[in-house]
């Protein structure tokens, strides 16, 4: 479904539940014909070009996962939480940190498709045309201290995302410790579903890579690498860290 429109909304909600959201309230007797603000999820475009991050990760490639996976996430989501508006309203960061709260029949597709959503928000910001190279400041500092030096870290990393079984994603997150880490995700769960605060992740869902790598899933990550949008890495570290 497409996000719900500001007259389906009123709809469910009833007009006296309105004045209670940040909407004006704009009488439908009054004949105004009032702009379809959309309320639910919606996907913003792709930071760049489809073609940016060539030869590492092909235009087509990128084009259809932005335009018709990630795109599909935000379709279920909404679809998922159509008889939820309260939810609709919230932030999708806010989805993935409250799943307990989400009705149990619908959970496990919001988990899926707010996960999905939250991700590939993450992981479209985390690359750049003429990307790659190392961290830089604080979070060089601290990769250096939690993984020896970058190239530790960086063998870890794409020893985790290599050995996903299946579809998931690999992480440098900060733990609920406050320490920084490597971990594995499945499906579409992202590591803020267990109070972590993601820095980087990897997609290695066959979707990402597979129209020019196939099974070669190894040579993916190898030219990953050369996409990565560090100083977006460091300004999110930084903010995650607090
Ligand atoms: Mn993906």
């Amino acid at each position: 479904m497409e996000p719900i429109s500001r007259r389906e909304m009123l709809k469910k909600l009833g007009w006296g539940a309105m004045a209670l959201t940040a909407f004006p309230l704009v009488p439908p007797a009054f004949g105004i014909k009032v702009a379809e603000e959309s309320i639910g999820f919606t996907l913003p475009p792709l930071p760049y070009a489809f073609d940016a991050l060539e030869p590492h990760i092909d235009a087509r490639t990128m084009e259809i996962h932005h335009d018709k996976h990630h795109a599909a996430y935000v379709k279920n989501l909404n679809e998922a939480l159509k008889d939820q508006p309260e939810w609709l309203g919230r932030s999708v960061w806010d989805v993935v940190t409250s799943l307990k709260e989400v009705p149990e029949k619908i959970r496990t597709a919001v988990r899926n498709n707010a996960g999905g959503h939250a991700n590939h928000l993450m992981f479209w910001e985390s690359m750049k045309k003429g990307g790659g190279g190392k961290p830089k400041g604080e979070l060089a500092k601290d990769i250096d201290a939690a993984f020896k030096d970058f190239d530790s870290f960086k063998s870890t990393f794409s020893e985790t995302a290599l050995k996903m079984f299946g579809s998931g994603w690999a992480w440098l997150s900060i733990n609920p410790a406050g320490k920084l880490e490597i971990v594995p995700t499945p499906n579409q769960d992202t590591p803020l579903m267990d109070a972590g605060r993601p820095v980087l992740g990897l997609d290695v869902w066959e979707h990402a890579y597979y129209l020019k790598y196939q099974n070669r899933r190894d040579d993916y990550i190898s030219a990953w690498w050369n996409t990565v949008h560090w100083d977006a890495i460091e300004q999110r570290y930084l903010a995650a860290r607090g």
